[in-house]
C-alpha cells in the first residue's frame, strides 16, 4: 500500500467559490425573476486583442508545414519571448538577462512549484489574508506558516518585523484579494530585511499592469539589492487576457545564491532551471508566439486598452464606495476592491445580504484569511453594464 502525504489532510477545504456558488444556485432556484449580477470573479472577460491573436493563428500554421514545424522547445522558453520580456523590462526601467527568464503556462504553477527547492524547515512568512495557493502549497510539503497580519490599521501592506527572522517570504503586489500596492520606499524596507536575514522574497507581480501610479514600483527589481534576494512572478493572465490561453514567467536572478549545509552555495537559478527541465518541457510554441506579441509596443497597447477598460470598472465601483462612505481599499492600482462590511457584518452574513437585497454577488473575505472576516472583494474584471447597474442597486442597499 503506498504511504500518501498525509500533509493533504491538513490542508483547509477549498470551499471558497464552491460555497458562493451553492448559495447563488439556491437563491437563483428560490427567485427565477432576479436578475443576479456576478462581481466575484477573478477572471478577465474581454476578449485577447487582435495582435496576440495574429501571432497565435501564425503559430498555428507553422505547425502544419515540415519547414516550420515545431517540436519540443526549450524548457525556459524561446528566446524571440525571453528577448521579448528582456525588453519589456527595460522599458519599465528595469535589467534583467534572458537567462533569468522562465516562460511558464502561469503564476500559479510557479508560485506553488517553487516549493520544490526549499527544504521542508524552513520559516515561511505568509501575509493574511492572501491568494490561497502560497498557504496550500506549503502545507502540501508539511511546512508550518508563520502568517504576518495584512488589516486595515496597516492599509492591508504588512511591514517586516525586524525583532523576527524568517527564511521565505511571499509578497503580492498589487495585491490580490485587497488591491493594496507597496510603494518604492515600503518595498526597500522588505529588501533590506530580507538581505539582513539572508532571507528570500517570492514576490508575485500577476497585476502589475493594473499599475497607473508612476511612483509605485513595477517590479521587485526595480528595488536596489532585490536581485540578491528576490525571485518575481509574472503573469500574461491579467495583462493580455492569458487566462485560457496559459503563459507566464518568473524572473530568477543569477546573483540569487544561498549557503549549502556542506559550506558550498546553490544558485537559486541554476536550480529553478534544473527543476524545471526535469519536471516541465516548456509552453507550446503557438502560445509564445501569443506571448511575445503582447511585449511589442502594438500588443501592449492593445492589452493596455482592455486594462483600462477594467479599470474604468474599478472607478464605477470605488466611486460608489465613497458616495455610501464605506471604507475600501485597492481599486486604484489594482483590479480589485476590498471593502468593510457595512454595520459590523461578517462577510459571508453580508454576502447572504447583499445578495437578498440587491442580488450582486462577491466574494466573502474570510475566504481569504482571518484578517478577512469583516470585508469583502468585489472585482472589476465583469461588463460596463452590469458593473453600473450592480453599483446602482448597492447605493440603495443601506
Ligand atoms: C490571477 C493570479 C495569478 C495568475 O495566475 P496564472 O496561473 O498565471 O493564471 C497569480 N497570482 C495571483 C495573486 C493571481 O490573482
Amino acid at each position: 500500500m503506498p504511504k500518501l502525504n498525509e500533509n493533504y489532510l491538513n490542508l483547509k477545504e477549498n470551499y471558497l467559490f464552491a460555497e458562493v456558488n451553492h448559495r447563488v444556485r439556491d437563491y437563483s432556484a428560490a427567485h427565477p425573476d432576479k436578475k443576479i449580477i456576478r462581481l466575484g470573479i477573478g477572471d478577465v472577460t474581454l476578449p485577447i486583442g487582435s495582435e496576440m491573436i495574429e501571432q497565435l493563428h501564425e503559430g498555428v500554421d507553422a505547425m502544419a508545414s515540415s519547414e516550420t514545424f515545431k517540436g519540443y522547445g526549450p524548457e525556459q522558453g524561446y528566446e524571440f519571448l525571453r528577448n521579448a520580456i528582456v525588453d519589456y523590462y527595460k522599458r519599465n526601467g528595469v535589467s534583467v538577462a534572458a537567462e533569468e527568464i522562465f516562460v511558464s503556462d502561469g503564476a500559479k504553477s510557479d508560485t506553488g512549484n517553487i516549493t520544490d527547492i526549499f527544504d521542508k524547515d524552513n520559516i515561511v512568512l505568509i501575509p493574511d489574508p492572501v491568494y490561497p495557493v502560497y498557504v496550500d502549497t506549503n502545507t502540501m510539503n508539511g511546512r508550518n506558516i508563520t502568517f504576518i497580519d495584512a488589516n486595515a490599521e496597516n492599509n492591508f501592506l504588512p511591514m517586516p518585523d525586524h525583532s523576527k527572522h524568517v527564511d521565505i517570504i511571499y509578497i503580492c503586489s498589487p495585491n490580490n484579494p485587497t488591491g493594496a500596492a507597496y510603494n518604492h520606499e515600503q518595498l526597500k524596507e522588505w529588501v533590506d530585511y530580507a538581505l539582513e536575514n539572508d532571507a528570500i522574497i517570492l514576490y508575485d507581480s500577476a497585476y502589475e499592469c493594473f499599475i497607473t501610479d508612476p511612483s509605485l514600483p513595477r517590479s521587485i527589481f526595480a528595488i536596489e539589492g532585490a536581485k540578491k534576494c528576490a525571485i518575481e512572478f509574472c503573469s500574461l493572465s491579467k495583462t493580455a487576457g492569458f487566462t485560457g490561453t496559459r503563459c507566464g514567467y518568473t524572473v530568477v536572478p543569477k546573483d540569487l545564491k544561498y549557503a549549502t549545509s556542506n559550506g558550498g552555495e546553490l544558485s537559486i537559478n541554476a536550480m529553478w532551471n534544473r527543476r524545471q527541465t526535469t519536471k516541465f518541457n516548456g509552453v507550446s510554441y503557438i502560445v509564445q508566439k501569443g506571448a511575445a506579441a503582447a511585449f511589442s509596443p502594438e500588443g501592449m497597447a492593445q492589452c493596455k486598452e482592455n486594462i483600462k477598460y477594467y479599470q474604468e470598472n474599478a472607478k464605477i465601483i470605488a466611486s460608489t464606495m465613497d458616495k455610501m462612505g464605506i471604507r475600501y481599499f485597492g481599486g486604484v492600482n489594482s483590479p480589485y476592491i476590498w471593502f468593510e462590511c457595512p454595520k459590523g457584518m461578517e462577510s459571508w452574513e453580508f454576502f447572504d445580504y447583499m445578495l437578498d437585497k440587491i442580488q450582486v454577488v462577491g466574494t466573502p473575505g474570510a475566504g481569504f484569511g482571518n484578517n478577512g472576516k469583516y470585508f469583502f472583494r468585489l472585482t472589476a474584471f465583469g461588463n460596463r453594464e452590469n458593473t453600473i447597474e450592480a453599483m446602482k442597486r448597492f447605493e440603495t442597499l443601506l
